[in-house]
């Protein structure tokens, strides 16, 4: 098994756009749930600027409950994202839900998202593993720990060593959170693989009150960095408005987590560095 750690100083970094995932520094990846418009995602890359982040995420494929719901940009997202890329220099995190989708954001997208309705989208692994750049795994709605690392697995085995795996929540009784954000598995992961994890705390709970305190205890409890929504007008996002940070909230989280960050012996590496 390719994801398994052979011993416990087998950890591997996979860099995004130049920024390091797996490091001692964690890393912040930040941005709208679907890219909306030049504004929306130029008013959140200047804030991404102004804490030192690096790493953007938003949506142009949007896997969505509903296919009357806005299904993303598609391909026109693409063209705006990759101009606002360029603008900001940022690295852009990005979903692909299909191998279509993968050879059109090919360009653009730094990192290839696999978002947790497709974790087991065999095909889409499998074309994952003949691609030369990092993949954001996110875990399954209901996925066990050894389909998760089934599926990284598939993208290791195709010849691609750029996994990054992801725990946003799994799915439980009780609809007061999103979901129920799996610490435990956090942990586990860093026992069982050498590959860096990251949590979502956004779809973990779906409230935007909840997200710091779920970050928080990310980092507490061992994760490598944290992918996060934001938006510069929370309520008016067209998807996932509930869980939404401002952009205020945003720098708020940055600072709040370093603090933990600092008492697990890791350290975010926002704003401090901008500077440097
Ligand atoms: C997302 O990141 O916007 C998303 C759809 O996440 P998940 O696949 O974890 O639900
Ligand atoms: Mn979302």
């Amino acid at each position: 098994m390719l994801a398994r750690r052979s011993s416990p100083s087998h950890h591997t970094t996979v860099a995004i756009a130049g920024v390091p995932v797996g490091e001692q520094p964690l890393v912040l990846i930040a941005g709208p749930c679907a890219a909306e418009s030049e504004a929306q995602l130029c008013a959140v890359a200047e804030s991404l600027a102004s804490l030192g982040v690096r790493l953007l995420r938003a949506g142009v494929y949007k896997p969505r409950t509903s296919p009357y719901s806005f299904q993303g940009l598609q391909d026109e997202g693409l063209e705006l994202l990759g101009s606002v890329k360029r603008a900001y220099g940022l690295g852009v995190v990005s979903e692909v839900m299909s191998v279509a989708q993968l050879e059109s954001a090919y360009e653009v997208f730094d990192c290839f998202q696999v978002g947790s309705r497709n974790m087991q989208n065999f095909e889409l692994l499998k074309a994952l593993g003949q691609a030369r750049k990092p993949v954001l795994l996110k875990r399954g709605l209901a996925a066990t720990i050894e389909e998760f690392l089934g599926a990284a697995e598939y993208i290791l085995a195709g010849g691609n060593a750029q996994v990054i795996l992801c725990e946003r929540g799994i799915r439980s009784f009780d609809p007061a959170t999103r979901n129920v954000l799996d610490l435990g598995a956090v942990a586990l992961l860093k026992r069982l693989t050498h590959l860096p994890v990251i949590v979502d705390p956004s779809h973990a709970t779906g409230r935007r009150d909840l997200v710091l305190p779920a970050a928080r205890a990310a980092v507490a409890v061992g994760a490598d960095g944290l992918i996060v929504e934001c938006h510069p007008a929370p309520e008016q996002s067209v998807s996932d408005a509930a869980q939404a940070l401002s952009l205020d909230d945003l720098a708020q989280l940055v600072a709040e987590t370093a603090a933990v960050a600092q008492a697990v012996g890791r350290r975010l590496p926002y704003p401090m560095e901008r500077a440097a």
